[in-house]
């Protein structure tokens, strides 16, 4: 496909995350049927080339667990990045309209992203960085995709403060300011997998405080000295626009009465963050509820220190795993129900 942007039509919005939106387009000359995500950046016209560069070897990524690439393009001021559209949409979505996902799916789900993220890795040594719930796609034909993967580190760079709300399915030692590794994306896996096992968000511990996160806007800015280490690279000014976004976007939920991301967090961010590096990680509970296979896996996820975590590659061989591949549950036919 040769992209440009007045050959897409909008068709409908299909959400909105920190970095910019998602809409399902048209492509009219082909009738191709596409998610176009609008990346907002402020970057210079070569560092946008510089992101496109990177971006093109997304052209080479093909794997049934990897949502397919169709091309980016620039549409000033933004980075337009077109992908195959999944009509099932994301399995946050999903659980939130149906409830607590069947275990039984939720270990296709684990064995899915374990290929995906197995693939990126040993083929293009591509670790994903941002796994949960939002970035693993359904379709109607009973299909299990991550998108939204690190590939272009101008990219990451350019949208490198989206860190409230995102920061939840990060590991400890990413959280201490570990290098990212492939088993980084394990544990965002492993707390994914409670989420949509339960149907809640796993650290949302009611006995803490309610303390209001936009109390947080100031800790977490980067400008403030002795705040969280955060990646830098984009002007105060961008920052705070894009922190008061942010911040309209959570009193709108608020109002609403809408619970914050991940779902009934009561927690403040930097609470969320020293709990996840000091207090056990939290488990596929109740004992009993869900297969021991399961269980284990969860906790071989949520190992916290990353030498003992496995990675991707050999928790395929987890017998859960190994279970999921076996079993006949018919995924598309569950997709009908919803
Ligand atoms: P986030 O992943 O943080 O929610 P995004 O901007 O990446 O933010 O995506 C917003 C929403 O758009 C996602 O939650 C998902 O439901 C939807 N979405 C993203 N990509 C696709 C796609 N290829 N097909 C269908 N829906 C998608
Ligand atoms: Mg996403």
């Amino acid at each position: 496909y040769d992209l440009r942007n007045e050959d897409l039509k909008d068709l409908r919005e299909l959400g909105q995350g920190n970095g910019g939106s998602v809409k399902k387009v048209e492509h009219t000359p082909t009738g191709t049927i596409m998610a176009k995500k609008i990346v907002l950046i402020d970057a210079k016209p070569a560092v946008r080339k510089q992101i496109l560069r990177e971006l093109h070897i997304m052209h080479d990524c093909h794997s049934p667990y990897i949502v397919s690439f169709y091309g980016a393009f620039v549409s000033d001021p933004n980075i337009c990045i077109c992908m195959e559209f999944m009509d099932k949409g994301s399995l946050d979505g999903i659980y939130k309209k149906t409830g607590p996902i069947d275990v039984e799916v939720v270990s296709k789900v684990a064995l899915a992203v374990l290929e995906g993220l197995t693939y990126l890795y040993d083929v293009h040594r591509i670790i994903h960085r941002d796994i949960k719930p939002s970035n693993i796609l359904f379709n109607s034909e009973g299909h299990i995709k991550i998108c939204d993967f690190g590939v272009s580190g101008e990219l990451i760079n350019s949208i490198a403060d989206t860190f409230v709300g995102t920061s939840t399915y990060m590991s400890p030692e990413r959280i201490q300011g570990a290098q990212y590794t492939v088993k980084s994306d394990v544990w965002s896996l492993g707390i994914s997998l409670i989420e949509l096992a339960l149907g809640r968000f796993p650290f949302s511990d009611s006995s803490s405080d309610d303390s209001d996160l936009s109390d947080l806007e100031g800790t977490l800015s980067p400008a403030r000295p002795g705040s969280l280490a955060l990646p830098t690279g984009r002007s105060r000014d961008s920052v705070l626009a894009e922190q008061k976004k942010q911040k309209d976007k959570r009193n709108k939920r608020k109002s609403k009465g809408v619970s914050l991301q991940g779902g009934g967090m009561t927690m403040s961010i930097l609470e969320l963050l020293q709990h996840i590096v000091n207090e056990p990680a939290p488990r596929l509970t109740p004992d009993g509820r869900f297969p021991q296979m399961a269980e284990d896996f969860v906790d071989s996820c949520l190992l916290k220190d990353p030498d003992v975590r496995q990675t991707p590659k050999q928790l395929l061989k987890h017998p859960w795993i190994d279970h999921a591949r076996k079993s006949d549950f018919n995924l598309a036919e569950w997709a009908s129900t919803f």
